[in-house]
């Protein structure tokens, strides 16, 4: 496994191995298993695999959230390696960001509602970065998790917009045994969180049955995600909105592949989650 430090070491792999179909996988490491189905499928799928980690201060709207975040590398090179990753691309933030560093890109308008709306500036730091990731791999292919609905969805949208030559990659989230989406967050849980926690996914299970038993109707959907996750002891609801699939724009029907995106907080530990529903989701099977 090599490991690349500076974008023009990384441009140097890419150059040796011209002719091979690279794949991508960013992350801000503190890998699990949520991460790891995103480098199987990587490796499976492409002859160079390469894995990014770097901990993106322009994403973060909070600093003491960036200071926070959990960084573990030896652990994340290891898992990375039992994964077969080629490549592990780990920029420090003086080579991504050097002094009077000031050229972003303007996100699409898919980041403004939601994640956008809560988070200002996040989602620019994403495209910006995911921008500066994507030329120094030259990926053929990047993965991306659907446990950050918005961001994929921003993402396939700035390939689009800005005509990027990689094909986007969505994965489907990975849960704990008791449905928590696995995050890097999750281990800033204390106990008594940790163990309430799982009634995010448990009510948004129960707007996919309720929606499978022929409620269309967006109010009566969040209305039913507003009942169950009322019964928690300690969850503070930021947001939870059933939303159309591809623009996040609110809607009041579901007639087209729709999302409920949920965001919650449990002390200081901010957590996000979602299920597809509509037309095609596997959520209507
Ligand atoms: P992060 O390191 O949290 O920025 O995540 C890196 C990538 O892993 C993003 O594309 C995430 O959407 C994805 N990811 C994070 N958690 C999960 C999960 N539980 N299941 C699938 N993908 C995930």
């Amino acid at each position: 496994m090599i490991i690349a430090k500076t974008p023009a070491e990384m441009r140097a792999i890419v150059a040796a191995n011209e002719s091979r179909s690279r794949g991508l996988v960013p992350t801000m490491g503190a890998l699990h298993a949520g991460h790891e189905t995103l480098l199987q499928r990587c490796r499976t799928e492409n002859e160079l695999s390469i894995l990014s980690i770097f901990v993106n201060p322009i994403q973060f709207n909070v600093v003491t959230d960036f200071d926070k975040y959990p960084r573990n590398i030896e652990r994340d090179l290891s898992i990375a390696e039992h994964h077969g990753t080629d490549v592990v691309y780990m920029p420090n933030t003086d080579d991504m960001y050097p002094e009077g560093f000031r050229s972003h890109i303007e996100p699409p308008s898919v980041a403004d509602p939601l994640e956008g709306e809560m988070r200002p500036g996040h989602f620019r730091g994403v495209t910006t970065v995911v921008a500066k990731l994507f030329n120094a791999t030259s990926a053929h292919r990047a993965y991306f998790g659907k446990k950050d609905f918005q961001q994929l969805a921003v993402v396939r949208r700035l390939v689009e917009e800005l005509d990027f030559p990689v094909e986007i990659v969505g994965v489907e989230t990975v849960r704990e045994e008791d449905g928590l989406a696995m995050s890097s967050r999750n281990v800033r849980l204390d106990a008594a969180s940790r163990l309430d926690a799982p009634i995010i996914h448990r009510a948004l299970r129960a707007v996919a049955t309720l929606h499978r038993a022929g409620e269309a109707r967006v109010e009566a959907l969040e209305n039913e995600f507003l009942k169950v996750a009322g019964q928690s002891r300690s969850m503070r609801l930021e947001y939870a909105s059933v939303r159309d699939a591809s623009t996040l724009a609110e809607i009041d029907m579901i007639v087209r592949p729709a999302v409920m995106c949920v965001a919650v907080w449990y002390g200081e530990v901010r957590l996000i989650d979602n299920i597809e529903l509509g037309p095609g989701s596997s959520a209507m099977q």
